[in-house]
């Protein structure tokens, strides 16, 4: 109560309890300058977070086994080996706590370039590469420094909902353009209607949070068609920023390429955070094409906006790290067995999905047009899935198999259970 008590007053309601949490007033009056928006993304609790704390309610209630918590994308397997070598190596040196330059270590940088060039044919230098905080930091970077207030950001959609605070807190208008709902490719004629002469940039990912989806190579052929004509009809650059945590996560069949290699006006926004699972050790980066308009200028707005957000050094312990890692492939077989087995589960139970090609998300089809309806259902089953809403689209929901292989195996009845409830044979 303390804390909050600077933002909140509790009032009794006429007539003794229940209370009322409601903003305080006195505060408006002191800080008149204070933003209902930043306010609002401060306080405001995701979708995501309010399932997962419900499950650890349900959890402490009725017990660990009882609940199927498919709500967090935290990668389950732990770091590869390779981490902890390079961790330890790098305390061998008593400089690794200083800082480094802005832009993260030349060295690092050289070999990012290195391989983003050696898979996507670009002729990257480190001059091209940013270090930052992982792609959160990136991906806020990239809007502030590539949009002007006014300006629209297109999301291609399903999509990761910070997107929509990155685009807004720079200014920008966030708008959502949805791909094919029966396989989340690229509908063109979506994308040519959400195109106008504000868009400055389209953000797209693959593999795909929340779905798993890989966009083909039609869909990035026609994507950088559709925008290169818009470059066109308006008479200037529309950036794609391309956010690519998951594009090591990639299952038999399915390629993950980058944009880069398709679009001259793409800039690549990278993490380890699944592909070594570091989520918490925050490094990633951004990378400018060599072919992309202004490519010098728009390097340094994005660098300028990283320093005006106070993102200065990546942690220095894993820039060295990253350094060692680079182009390290994951352990995929934990996700991979997980993935069949959740499948398996789907398909006895009779429910219709996305097969994922990528990641550790798999879009299951809601049984009733409501997704938040069949979410709330499903948890009295105790499976926790995440309504598709919140990604900005309808009738799915998202469930995160990057768990324990025992949560999968124990769900199979509960989704049986389910899908009895709505009459799925
Ligand atoms: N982009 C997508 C699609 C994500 O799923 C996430 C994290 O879950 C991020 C960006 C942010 O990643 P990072 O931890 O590197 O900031």
């Amino acid at each position: 109560l303390a804390k909050s008590q600077f933002v909140y007053t509790l009032r009794a309601a006429e007539g003794g309890g229940p209370y009322i949490v409601s903003f305080s007033q006195s505060l408006r009056e002191e800080k008149a300058m204070i933003s209902d928006e930043t306010l609002c993304w401060g306080t405001e609790k995701s979708c995501i977070r309010e399932i997962f704390e419900y499950g650890l309610r349900r959890k402490a209630e009725l017990g660990e086994d009882k609940v199927f918590d498919f709500s967090l994308g935290n990668p389950s397997v732990p770091a590869p080996p390779e981490v902890r070598a390079a961790i330890l190596r790098a305390l061998d040196d008593p400089t690794v706590h200083g800082y480094t330059v802005a832009p993260g270590r030349v060295s690092l940088r050289e070999k990012i370039a290195g391989e983003l060039n050696g898979r996507c044919g670009s002729r990257l230098g480190p001059e091209d590469i940013y270090v930052t905080c992982g792609a959160a930091a990136a991906l806020a970077s990239a809007m502030k420094g590539l949009t002007r207030p006014g300006e629209e950001v297109v999301a291609l959609a399903p999509y990761f909902p910070e997107y929509a605070v990155f685009a807004r807190g720079a200014g920008a208008r966030f708008l959502s353009c949805p791909l094919r709902s029966a396989d989340l490719q690229l509908d063109p004629a979506a994308l040519e209607g959400v195109l106008t002469e504000k868009t400055a940039v389209v953000l797209v990912n693959s593999p795909n949070n929340p779905s798993g989806a890989v966009l083909n190579a039609e869909s990035l052929g026609t994507l950088a068609e559709v925008m290169e004509r818009a470059e066109r009809r308006f008479g200037h650059p529309i950036y794609l920023v391309s956010d690519e945590p998951y594009r090591e996560l990639v299952y038999e069949g399915a390629t993950a390429e980058s944009p880069l290699r398709y679009y001259d006006d793409t800039i690549v926004c990278y993490s380890w955070s699944k592909s070594l699972s570091l989520p918490g050790e925050r490094v990633g980066y951004f990378a400018v094409s060599d072919r992309a308009a202004g490519r010098r200028e728009i390097y340094a707005s994005m660098a300028g906006a990283a320093r005006a957000y106070g993102y200065v050094n990546p942690p220095s312990l894993m820039q060295r790290v990253a350094e060692d890692c680079v182009g390290l492939a994951p352990d995929l077989e934990a996700y991979r067995k997980n993935r069949a087995a959740l499948c398996e589960a789907l398909d006895a139970a009779g429910f219709s999905y996305i097969r994922p090609d990528g990641a550790f998300y798999l879009f299951i089809r809601s049984p009733e047009p409501d997704a938040k309806a069949f979410s709330l259902r499903a948890r009295e089953h105790g499976l926790l899935l995440v309504p598709s809403d919140d990604f900005g689209v309808g009738g799915f929901v998202r469930a995160a198999y990057c768990v324990a292989p025992e949560v999968i195996e124990r769900a199979g009845p509960a989704f049986a259970a389910l899908a009895g409830e709505y009459g799925i044979t």
